[in-house]
């Protein structure tokens, strides 16, 4: 592109919203034929809300929920805060927690008055020596639904289970229905279960999803497409998608992430919506357009 259709494109994109990094990136950005989609707080509002605490016998659900928002109120995730705020909403004093340890990608450990609590995903229970198997067909239902299951363990025994939802943005299912028309390969990435992950998609009509994945493997999975030539932007907005961005030939932040993020993309949607995508496509086409 020359100096002039770069600036052009750079200025139109300002105005709607879409910073772009330098030439490099437009152009990049131009040939693009994949997109990686992060799914929380980039498909959906990454804010989820608390909708379920379920008790196994022996546990009362209130005490489940005490334990778990008061270790969670050590976490920055937004799941944490989910959970802190259910606990809140429903008038539950939390207790006093030591020993705290957040296990990336996985939940967070620590002690409750006394008492050895932890919380997060089956791979976390493993680890645990735990059986969430045990709560299967419940937590299945609630994934189906699109919602985040997380496990309750309390000395060592599963206590029971806090589900949150994460509500799709409003902007989403319209962006992407126009990126798949500009011809481009969607898959989505996430951290979250594998059950949970394709009932968001499905409702996206996306049909490739990569789940369960640690914060280390969205870069390698990046690297495994591009080494089959594809030429791939991801989009993300999270700490731990820093490194995706920076493996990705554009990485695309939104505007309401992480500043490590931001830092590490070709392309701002300043606001984390994905119709910003749609926009910088067209205007890196008309950018490319004017040398040919
Ligand atoms: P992503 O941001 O891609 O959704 P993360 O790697 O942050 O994924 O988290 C993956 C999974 O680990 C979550 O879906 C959840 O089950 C578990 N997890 C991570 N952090 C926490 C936390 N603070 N509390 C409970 N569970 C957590
Ligand atoms: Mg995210």
């Amino acid at each position: 592109a020359t100096p002039m259709s770069v600036m052009t494109a750079t200025g139109r994109g300002a105005q709607a919203g879409v910073l772009i990094r330098n030439a490099e990136a437009l152009e990049r950005f131009e040939k693009i034929d994949t997109l990686i989609v992060d799914k929380t707080g980039t498909l959906t509002e990454g804010r989820p809300k608390l909708v379920a605490v379920e008790a196994e016998p022996g546990f009362d659900a209130d005490e489940v929920l005490r334990l778990a928002a008061t270790l969670e109120r050590g976490s920055e995730h937004p799941l944490a805060e989910a959970i802190v705020n259910g606990a809140d909403a429903k008038g539950i004093a939390l207790g006093k927690a030591d020993a705290f340890e957040a296990v990336t990608g996985k939940g967070v450990t620590g002690r409750v008055d006394g008492r050895a609590v932890a919380l997060g995903n089956a791979r976390l229970v493993d680890d645990l020596g735990g059986n969430a198997g045990a709560l299967e067909e419940r937590t299945n239902a609630r994934r189906d639904q699109g919602e985040t299951v997380m496990f309750v363990l309390v000395d060592g025994a599963l206590a029971g289970l806090v589900s949150v939802a994460d509500p799709v943005k409003d902007t989403t299912p319209a962006a992407l229905k126009e990126l798949r028309a500009l011809g481009l390969r969607i898959i989505m990435a996430t951290g979250d279960n594998e059950r949970t992950a394709r009932a968001v998609a499905a409702r996206l009509g996306i049909d490739e999803i990569r789940a369960d994945v640690l914060p280390q493997d969205k870069a390698r999975i990046i690297e495994e497409l591009q080494a089959q030539g594809a030429r791939v932007a991801m989009a993300g907005d999270g700490v731990n998608d820093a490194p995706a961005l920076a493996q990705a030939d554009v990485g695309i932040a939104m505007g309401t992430g992480a500043d490590v993020a931001i830092e590490s993309a070709g392309l701002t949607l300043v606001k984390g919506n994905l119709d910003g995508i749609v926009r910088a496509r067209r205007l890196a086409r008309a950018a490319m357009r004017n040398i040919r």
